[in-house]
Parts: structure tokens; C-alpha cells; sequence
């Protein structure tokens, strides 16, 4: 019997993951089920004859399903809290034991074998055939079938009273040895059927799991490749380029001889627009290597000393355009992030230094840094040109620019949002956008970005 069940050890990891994201939501199953019974037995109440044994034993097993339904509860909360490497498969095994106990006490005072509630064993078994491993849901189904045999066979007996619900059924079955035994075939052949069948189908389940995420893992393999070799040959070009910016730079300081206005004039554009192919080849090669590395510095960096030194530094580029930039540090206790100092200031000069390209002369910036209890969250707005609705899903992605800079002549890569997104999420954050901002007008409805960052008191 028992190698028709698949091996736990085939997907162990797997089966432990879902256990313990499942553990919890079978705590609030039970609540639901404990008002389902109570209103079950209001409603056996008003259309049967319930003995006052079986409604208090009813209630007596209600109250005894919250009372270590609380429990699991707060277990698994204290497990939680304190990050303890809990072990989900116990907790659900004592869960399933308790609850067909229970079931098996309901069914019992319902009728023995009698009883209605006798199908939900079947949510039982298939439940545990999920979570638990084949050979303990098979001993506990074994275990169920002898229970369930010895409670029809006392009833069927004498040896145990039979708990008849007055109303449900004209005449006994209980002491009927034909119904009993034909009966009881089917109800094993059922919670065998049915183990065999959910094993099957979770086997087939975390086979095709597995499978894809090998596929995903060696999709990222190829990605990084491709990515080497990019980075590689982006690499290559930026030397030619940078030589030619070299020779621009001779004939335009006038080292070989006299220009013409007009030469140089075209010297000049031309030069331009080679230093516009060194940024984009730099900001490509910023994002590659961050796609490559899989590490990030781990060094504790104070955001607010952080986001006052960026500001410092931009404080040239925002007097030239008359803006004003303003600072709220509303965190008042010392909590720092954990990551690479370097990459967090690539990313937040980034957000600003766009909030202070696409403002218009005289506009403003507000940037607010906020600690709760998880991290941080910086919201960096402004009341510049802002993002079309249709573009916001697509700013951080690579190379992307909204459709609003059309008409105007702002100069930008489409490339540094995708390297802030990717250095958030490196961090363990999010970032988000909307426009407008809320600081902006009709005109110049403006942009937020509001960034999560996990932190820790320092
Ligand atoms: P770029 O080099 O074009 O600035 P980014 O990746 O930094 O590239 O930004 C992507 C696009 O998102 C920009 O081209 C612009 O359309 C939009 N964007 C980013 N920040 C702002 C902002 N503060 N206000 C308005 N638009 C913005």
C-alpha cells in the first residue's frame, strides 16, 4: 500500500513552504467552522428533536474547538514574532489530529454512522494528503477507518449507546449489519481513493513547480551571459568614442590650426552629442554590473545625512533654475538602512536630480524622509512637467521615456529610474509613482516617488 504514495523527500522543501503559508489559514478556516456548527445546530434545533446531551455536547466541542484553535493561533504567532524556525509539519499534524478527533465526537453524537457530517472526513484526509507526508496520513486514514469500525460496531452491539437524531430518519440503520458493513467498505474505499488521488495530483503539482523554477534558473543563467557579453562589448565602444571626443577636442581648442565659426559650430554639436554617447554607455554599464553583482555592500547608512549631502550637491543645478528644494526630516529616532551607501546615493541623487530637470524655472521639490516601524519612506515630489497617466507603469523600465518630453528638449536616457528600481529592490524596498503630485498645479501637475526601505535601529 504504502508505494502507492509518493515520497515526502521528493519535494520536501517544497511541501514545507506550503505548510507553513497554509498553517494560519486553517486557524481562520476554524473560526468559520465553529460558526458554521453553532448555526447548524440552531437550525437542527428548529427543524429536528436534538436531545439536551446533544446540544450541550455540541457546544461543550465548539467551545473546545476555539479554546485550542486560540491556541494554535498564538502559537504560531509567538513562533512568528521571534523568527524561530517553527516546525510547520508537527503543528499541522497535532491540528488534523485534533480536528478529526473532534469530527469524530460531532459525527458520534450526530448519529454514528447515521450521521450527515460523515462526508467532511473527506476534507480531512484530502487537506492531509497535501501537507502531510504519505505515510502518516496513511496511518492516521488507517486509524480514522478502525475508530469509525469500532464506533458502528459498539453501536450495532449495545456496547455504546446510539445517539438517534429524532426527526432525520424513519427508523435505525445503525442496527442493521448489512448497511453497517456496506457502508463501512465504502467509506474506506473513499478515504483511500481519495489520498491516492490528492498524492497523485500534488505530486504532479510540485513536479511541474520544480521543473519551472530550474527553467527560471537557467533563464537567469542566460540572461547574466548575455549581459556579460553586452557589458563586454558596450565596454569596447566607449574607447573609439572617447578617442574621437579627444580629437574634437584638438581641433576645437584651435591646436591644429584656425576654424571657421561655422566648423566649429558644427565641431561643437558634434562633440555634444559624443558626450551623450559616453552618458548612455556609462548608465548601461552601471545597470549591467548591478545585474551581474548579486551582492550589495552591507554597511549601515544614515538616510538623512544621505539625502542632505545630494541636496548639498544640487544645490548649484537649483539655483540656476531658481527652484526651490525643500527637506523635512520627520524621523526622530536613530534607525539606519543595512546596504551599500554607494548605490543608495546613485539612486536618490538619480530621483532628485530628475525632480530638478524636469521642474520648471522656478518651481519646487519636497522631499520628506519618515520612519515607522519596518523602515523608512522618502517621498521625493515635485511640481515639474509630472508623467502621463498611460506612461506611469512604464518609467522604470529600461530606455523608456515618457510622451510628454516630445516637444521638449530635455536631455536623459530613459535608463536611471530602471537602475533606482533595481537598486530599491536590491535593498529589500519598494519604490512607487504618481502624478500628479499633490504639490503641483494644472499646468505642471509634477511627480512623486515615494520609496519603502527596510531599516533597523542603529
Ligand atoms: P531620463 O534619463 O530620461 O531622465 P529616467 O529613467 O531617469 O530617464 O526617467 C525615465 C522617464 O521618467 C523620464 O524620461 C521622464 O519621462 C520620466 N520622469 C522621471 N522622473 C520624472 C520627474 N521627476 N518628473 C517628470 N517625469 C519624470
Amino acid at each position: 500500500m504504502a508505494n502507492l504514495f509518493f515520497d515526502i523527500s521528493f519535494h520536501e522543501e517544497d511541501v514545507r513552504t506550503l505548510i507553513k503559508n497554509n498553517n494560519e489559514w486553517f486557524v481562520k478556516l476554524r473560526y468559520y467552522a465553529v460558526v458554521l456548527l453553532l448555526c447548524s445546530l440552531l437550525g437542527a434545533m428548529a427543524l429536528l428533536r436534538l436531545s439536551s446531551f446533544q446540544v450541550y455536547s455540541i457546544l461543550i466541542i465548539s467551545c473546545a474547538i476555539l479554546v485550542y484553535n486560540i491556541l494554535i493561533s498564538k502559537i504560531l504567532k509567538n513562533y512568528t514574532a521571534s523568527q524561530k524556525n517553527i516546525n510547520c509539519v508537527k503543528i499541522s499534524l497535532v491540528q488534523i489530529i485534533l480536528d478529526l478527533f473532534q469530527l469524530f465526537l460531532i459525527i458520534y453524537i450526530t448519529g454514528g454512522i447515521e450521521s450527515p457530517l460523515f462526508i467532511f472526513f473527506v476534507f480531512h484526509i484530502i487537506i492531509g494528503s497535501i501537507l502531510l507526508p504519505a505515510g502518516i496520513i496513511v496511518i492516521i486514514a488507517i486509524c480514522v477507518c478502525g475508530m469509525i469500525s469500532a464506533l458502528g460496531f459498539f453501536e450495532y452491539s449495545g456496547l455504546i449507546k446510539h445517539q438517534h437524531i429524532e426527526g432525520l430518519l424513519q427508523g435505525n440503520l445503525y442496527d442493521r449489519w448489512e448497511f453497517l458493513v456496506v457502508y463501512l467498505i465504502v467509506f474506506y474505499i473513499m478515504v483511500f481513493v481519495s489520498i491516492y488521488l490528492t498524492n497523485k495530483i500534488a505530486r504532479q503539482l510540485f513536479k511541474r513547480e520544480r521543473e519551472l523554477k530550474n527553467a527560471m534558473r537557467r533563464i537567469e543563467e542566460a540572461e547574466k551571459s548575455k549581459q556579460k557579453y553586452v557589458t563586454g562589448i558596450i565596454h569596447e565602444l566607449k574607447t573609439p568614442i572617447a578617442a574621437i571626443q579627444s580629437m574634437l577636442d584638438l581641433v576645437i581648442l584651435k591646436y591644429t590650426g584656425p576654424v571657421s565659426p561655422e566648423a566649429e559650430e558644427k565641431l561643437i554639436r558634434a562633440k555634444k552629442r559624443g558626450d551623450e554617447a559616453i552618458r548612455i554607455i556609462n548608465d548601461i554599464l552601471k545597470i549591467s554590473k548591478l545585474k551581474l553583482l548579486n551582492k550589495i555592500g552591507l554597511e549601515k547608512v544614515n538616510l538623512n545625512e544621505l539625502i542632505s549631502e545630494i541636496l548639498e550637491n544640487q544645490k548649484a543645478s537649483c539655483e540656476l533654475k531658481n527652484i526651490k528644494a525643500e527637506y523635512k526630516n520627520k524621523s526622530e529616532i536613530t534607525k539606519s538602512v543595512t546596504g551599500d551607501r554607494l548605490l543608495l546615493e546613485l539612486a536618490f541623487s538619480n530621483l532628485i536630480g530628475n525632480s530638478v530637470k524636469y521642474t520648471p524655472d522656478g518651481g519646487k521639490i519636497l522631499i520628506s524622509l519618515e520612519d515607522f516601524n519596518a523602515g523608512f519612506r522618502i517621498d521625493i515630489s515635485d511640481n515639474g512637467i509630472g508623467i502621463p497617466q498611460k506612461d506611469i507603469d512604464s518609467v522604470f523600465n529600461e530606455f523608456f521615456r515618457a510622451s510628454n518630453l516630445r516637444n521638449r528638449k530635455i536631455e536623459g536616457t530613459g535608463m536611471g529610474l530602471s537602475v533606482v528600481k533595481e537598486i530599491v529592490s536590491r535593498h529589500g524596498g519598494t519604490i512607487n509613482v504618481k502624478s500628479p503630485s499633490g504639490i503641483g498645479n494644472e499646468r505642471n501637475p509634477g511627480s512623486s516617488f515615494i520609496i519603502f526601505l527596510p531599516g533597523s535601529f542603529s
